[in-house]
Protein backbone atom coordinates (compact mmCIF):
# COMPACT_ATOMS: atom_id res chain seq x y z
CA UNK A 1 0.00 0.00 0.00
CA UNK A 2 2.70 2.46 0.81
CA UNK A 3 5.46 3.73 -1.91
CA UNK A 4 8.68 2.98 -0.07
CA UNK A 5 11.01 5.81 0.10
CA UNK A 6 12.86 5.69 -2.59
CA UNK A 7 16.66 4.07 -1.93
CA UNK A 8 19.16 5.32 -3.86
CA UNK A 9 20.94 8.96 -3.11
CA UNK A 10 19.81 11.01 -6.18
CA UNK A 11 16.71 10.94 -4.05
CA UNK A 12 18.66 12.74 -1.17
CA UNK A 13 20.88 14.62 -3.52
CA UNK A 14 17.24 15.77 -5.25
CA UNK A 15 16.30 16.70 -1.45
CA UNK A 16 18.93 18.86 -0.78
CA UNK A 17 18.69 20.81 -4.30
CA UNK A 18 15.04 21.30 -2.96
CA UNK A 19 16.52 23.04 0.13
CA UNK A 20 19.32 24.87 -1.74
CA UNK A 21 16.20 26.83 -3.17
CA UNK A 22 14.45 27.37 -0.51
CA UNK A 23 17.48 28.77 1.47
CA UNK A 24 17.98 31.42 -1.53
CA UNK A 25 14.70 32.62 -1.44
CA UNK A 26 14.73 33.48 2.49
CA UNK A 27 18.73 34.76 1.60
CA UNK A 28 16.57 37.02 -1.24
CA UNK A 29 14.84 38.77 1.54
CA UNK A 30 17.58 39.66 3.90
CA UNK A 31 17.33 39.83 7.84
CA UNK A 32 14.29 41.73 8.94
CA UNK A 33 16.91 44.11 10.26
CA UNK A 34 17.46 44.92 6.33
CA UNK A 35 21.01 43.76 6.52
CA UNK A 36 22.54 41.02 4.79
CA UNK A 37 22.41 37.21 5.10
CA UNK A 38 26.04 35.27 4.57
CA UNK A 39 26.15 31.37 5.37
CA UNK A 40 25.63 29.88 8.37
CA UNK A 41 25.70 26.35 7.48
CA UNK A 42 25.24 23.98 10.47
CA UNK A 43 26.71 20.26 10.09
CA UNK A 44 24.53 17.93 11.11
CA UNK A 45 24.69 14.10 11.18
CA UNK A 46 20.67 13.13 10.28
CA UNK A 47 20.23 9.29 10.91
CA UNK A 48 19.15 7.25 7.56
CA UNK A 49 21.13 9.12 5.64
CA UNK A 50 22.53 7.20 2.36
CA UNK A 51 25.76 6.78 2.92
CA UNK A 52 27.06 7.77 0.42
CA UNK A 53 26.61 11.15 0.98
CA UNK A 54 28.93 13.65 1.91
CA UNK A 55 28.91 15.60 4.65
CA UNK A 56 28.60 18.72 2.40
CA UNK A 57 25.35 16.59 1.55
CA UNK A 58 23.69 16.79 4.85
CA UNK A 59 24.15 20.16 6.10
CA UNK A 60 21.46 22.17 7.53
CA UNK A 61 21.37 25.55 5.98
CA UNK A 62 21.35 28.40 7.99
CA UNK A 63 21.97 32.26 7.46
CA UNK A 64 23.79 34.55 9.85
CA UNK A 65 22.92 38.63 9.57
CA UNK A 66 26.27 40.84 8.48
CA UNK A 67 25.07 43.89 10.37
CA UNK A 68 27.23 44.33 13.56
CA UNK A 69 24.49 44.74 16.55
CA UNK A 70 22.25 42.63 14.69
CA UNK A 71 23.84 39.49 13.74
CA UNK A 72 20.62 37.43 13.91
CA UNK A 73 20.52 33.89 12.68
CA UNK A 74 17.80 32.55 10.26
CA UNK A 75 16.96 29.37 9.13
CA UNK A 76 14.75 28.14 6.19
CA UNK A 77 12.61 25.89 5.29
CA UNK A 78 13.78 22.69 4.76
CA UNK A 79 12.37 19.44 2.89
CA UNK A 80 15.14 17.06 4.78
CA UNK A 81 15.22 18.33 8.19
CA UNK A 82 11.85 17.88 10.63
CA UNK A 83 13.17 20.09 13.74
CA UNK A 84 15.66 19.27 15.92
CA UNK A 85 15.12 15.52 15.35
CA UNK A 86 18.32 13.62 14.20
CA UNK A 87 16.29 11.22 12.02
CA UNK A 88 15.18 12.97 8.34
CA UNK A 89 12.09 13.75 8.01
CA UNK A 90 10.97 11.43 5.39
CA UNK A 91 11.79 8.45 7.67
CA UNK A 92 9.79 10.19 10.56
CA UNK A 93 7.04 10.29 8.63
CA UNK A 94 7.28 6.94 6.80
CA UNK A 95 8.14 5.34 9.90
CA UNK A 96 5.09 6.75 12.13
CA UNK A 97 2.42 6.34 8.98
CA UNK A 98 3.57 3.18 8.41
CA UNK A 99 3.11 1.91 12.39
CA UNK A 100 -0.63 3.23 11.73
CA UNK A 101 -0.90 1.02 8.87
CA UNK A 102 -1.72 -2.40 8.26
CA UNK A 103 1.68 -4.24 8.07
CA UNK A 104 3.66 -4.49 11.03
CA UNK A 105 6.02 -6.77 9.09
CA UNK A 106 7.49 -3.66 7.37
CA UNK A 107 7.89 -0.91 10.04
CA UNK A 108 10.42 -3.77 12.04
CA UNK A 109 12.46 -3.87 8.51
CA UNK A 110 12.43 -0.01 7.80
CA UNK A 111 12.91 0.67 11.44
CA UNK A 112 16.05 -1.82 11.32
CA UNK A 113 16.90 -0.66 8.26
CA UNK A 114 17.14 3.41 9.66
CA UNK A 115 17.84 2.44 13.10
CA UNK A 116 15.23 4.17 14.99
CA UNK A 117 14.12 1.84 17.68
CA UNK A 118 10.37 1.43 20.06
CA UNK A 119 10.76 4.47 22.43
CA UNK A 120 11.73 6.42 19.08
CA UNK A 121 8.94 5.63 17.15
CA UNK A 122 6.54 5.65 20.09
CA UNK A 123 7.90 9.46 20.35
CA UNK A 124 7.55 9.90 16.99
CA UNK A 125 3.77 8.77 17.20
CA UNK A 126 3.45 11.43 20.26
CA UNK A 127 4.58 13.68 17.84
CA UNK A 128 2.27 13.50 15.38
CA UNK A 129 -0.52 12.70 17.77
CA UNK A 130 -0.56 15.34 20.35
CA UNK A 131 2.02 18.10 19.52
CA UNK A 132 1.55 18.43 15.27
CA UNK A 133 -2.10 18.81 15.33
CA UNK A 134 -1.44 21.78 17.89
CA UNK A 135 0.81 23.73 16.13
CA UNK A 136 -0.43 27.01 14.49
CA UNK A 137 0.48 25.25 10.81
CA UNK A 138 -1.68 22.81 11.01
CA UNK A 139 -4.60 24.15 12.13
CA UNK A 140 -5.05 25.99 9.21
CA UNK A 141 -4.04 23.66 7.14
CA UNK A 142 -6.07 20.93 8.14
CA UNK A 143 -9.09 22.18 6.45
CA UNK A 144 -7.84 20.87 3.43
CA UNK A 145 -7.28 17.13 4.45
CA UNK A 146 -10.65 16.98 6.11
CA UNK A 147 -13.52 15.00 4.19
CA UNK A 148 -16.66 14.37 5.67
CA UNK A 149 -16.95 11.76 7.39
CA UNK A 150 -13.40 10.79 7.70
CA UNK A 151 -10.98 10.88 10.47
CA UNK A 152 -7.55 12.40 9.78
CA UNK A 153 -4.87 10.09 11.41
CA UNK A 154 -1.73 11.50 11.52
CA UNK A 155 0.28 11.21 9.82
CA UNK A 156 -1.04 8.23 7.84
CA UNK A 157 -3.84 10.34 6.38
CA UNK A 158 -1.00 12.92 5.00
CA UNK A 159 1.14 10.06 3.66
CA UNK A 160 -1.93 8.90 2.08
CA UNK A 161 -2.91 11.99 0.65
CA UNK A 162 0.24 13.24 -0.90
CA UNK A 163 1.06 9.97 -2.94
CA UNK A 164 -2.05 8.61 -3.24
CA UNK A 165 -4.32 10.93 -4.60
CA UNK A 166 -3.74 14.38 -3.89
CA UNK A 167 -4.85 16.51 -7.65
CA UNK A 168 -1.90 18.68 -7.45
CA UNK A 169 1.24 17.62 -6.16
CA UNK A 170 2.51 14.18 -6.05
CA UNK A 171 4.95 12.08 -4.35
CA UNK A 172 7.54 12.84 -1.08
CA UNK A 173 9.07 15.74 -2.68
CA UNK A 174 5.46 17.66 -2.43
CA UNK A 175 4.87 15.96 0.91
CA UNK A 176 7.96 17.24 2.35
CA UNK A 177 7.48 20.75 0.75
CA UNK A 178 3.70 21.09 2.07
CA UNK A 179 5.56 20.36 5.40
CA UNK A 180 8.69 22.73 5.33
CA UNK A 181 7.03 25.56 7.14
CA UNK A 182 7.08 23.56 10.63
CA UNK A 183 11.10 23.16 9.95
CA UNK A 184 11.92 26.54 10.69
CA UNK A 185 12.81 27.02 14.04
CA UNK A 186 10.15 28.34 16.50
CA UNK A 187 7.30 27.08 14.39
CA UNK A 188 6.55 23.81 16.27
CA UNK A 189 6.00 25.25 19.59
CA UNK A 190 2.40 25.88 20.33
CA UNK A 191 0.52 28.21 22.19
CA UNK A 192 -1.24 27.68 25.26
CA UNK A 193 -4.63 29.58 26.34
CA UNK A 194 -5.47 29.80 29.76
ZN1 LIG B 1 19.97 41.70 10.94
Amino acid sequence: MYHDLPRDASFWSFLRTVDDDLAAETRKKGCSCGGRLHTADYPRKPRGIHPQLSEEQCLRLSFCCDREGCRKRTTPRSVRFLGRKVYLGAIVILISAMRQGPSPRRVRELSARFGANESTIARWQTFWREHFPQTPFWKVERARFITLGKTVVLPYSLVNAFLRGHPLCRGWTCLLRFLSPITVPGALQIKVSH
